[in-house]
């Protein structure tokens, strides 16, 4: 009989549970609360604490939990420092917590990136590989350098955070306080922002948990595009050129035998990827070095759910 693990992600939009069997491809329980940033800490808290509660007591045989936290994780792996898009949200001993829930039960946690590439290295595409790179793509841009399905964590536990290459140097300010990052250019957010500086309108709004009412995000644009607006158009072609170039130094610096794209943008890859790629065969092609796969994630909904569950599974192993 094989036991079950459970995988929580943390982030600003929503909270997500899941539970799965170790040899397990799908969930047998999984769950998804907006996270509600505007509500407050203690009440986002409580909903990670009172859900884990829940599920534990409908299976009894949990040997492991893993987390994914959508911010800055400290170097012990066991507080989640900050989170950018949730300003409350710091210095939670959320390992802590939830192993009051779960006493004697392995929990770890790691920032949602290197937990979403743990992901791909043990349930996605990424499976199998020696070197393998994963960029999500979404509210902000994150990394994980995986050697052999484990991210490589770097000196202060910072290795992978591909969205502050610096990819147009003086370009716009990134939220991390440099200038030209690729977050700056080619996140969800930056996106919506080039739009409507460059003076995109829409008549669809659209109700955003964060700020009530927003005009545009990268959805609109993509789908604008996609019909044809010149405008958005163009913003989707200058935004693939930074993340081409993005990628041709990720793959230049690590030579990686595939590199797998997720978070919420890679939902429009149809449009963003192909002309990224022609960047970065351009740019390696020149040198006559072999461009790796790089392709959009095919669990990119739950792929930081997924690995929250296999980080739960080292967890096991490691004691
Ligand atoms: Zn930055």
């Amino acid at each position: 009989m094989s036991s079950h693990y459970l995988g929580i992600d943390v982030g600003n939009t929503k909270l997500a549970f899941g539970m799965a069997k170790a040899d397990g491809m799908s969930f047998c329980e999984k769950r998804v609360v907006p996270t509600e940033p505007h509500l407050g800490v203690e009440q986002a808290l409580q909903k990670i604490l009172d859900n884990t509660k829940d599920l534990l007591a409908t299976v009894p045989d949990v040997q492991g939990i893993g987390i994914a936290f959508g911010g800055f994780v400290d170097a012990s792996r066991t507080i989640g420092l900050a989170s950018p898009n949730f300003p409350g949200l710091k210095n939670v001993a959320l390992v802590d917590m939830i192993q009051e829930l779960a006493p004697g039960v392995p929990v770890r946690m790691d920032n949602d990136a290197n937990v979403a590439g743990i992901g791909e290295a043990v349930y996605g595409k990424a499976r199998g590989y020696h070197m393998a790179i994963y960029l999500t793509v979404s509210t902000g841009i994150g990394g994980a350098v995986l050697v052999d399905g484990k991210p490589l964590a770097g000196s202060q536990g910072l290795a992978g955070e591909f969205g502050h290459m610096i990819v147009k140097p003086g370009g716009p300010r990134c939220t991390c306080g440099s200038q030209g990052c690729l977050e700056s250019i080619a996140s969800g957010t930056s996106i919506a922002r080039i739009a409507r500086e460059r003076g995109m309108q829409t008549s669809t709004r659209i109700h955003s948990p964060f700020s009530g009412v927003e005009e545009i995000n990268a959805r609109i644009v993509f789908e604008a595009a996609d019909r044809g607006d010149r405008l958005a158009k163009d913003v989707v072609e200058e935004v693939a050129y930074y993340l081409g170039i993005g990628l041709a130094n990720v793959i230049s610096a690590f030579d990686p035998d595939i590199v797998i794209l997720g978070g919420g943008v890679m939902n429009s890859a149809e449009l963003l990827l192909p002309p990224a790629i022609r960047v970065v065969e351009k740019h390696l092609g020149a040198r006559g070095a072999q461009v790796p796969p790089i392709e959009a994630s095919s669990i990119h909904d739950d792929v930081a759910l997924w690995g929250a569950m296999a980080l739960a599974r080292f967890a096991v192993g490691e004691e």
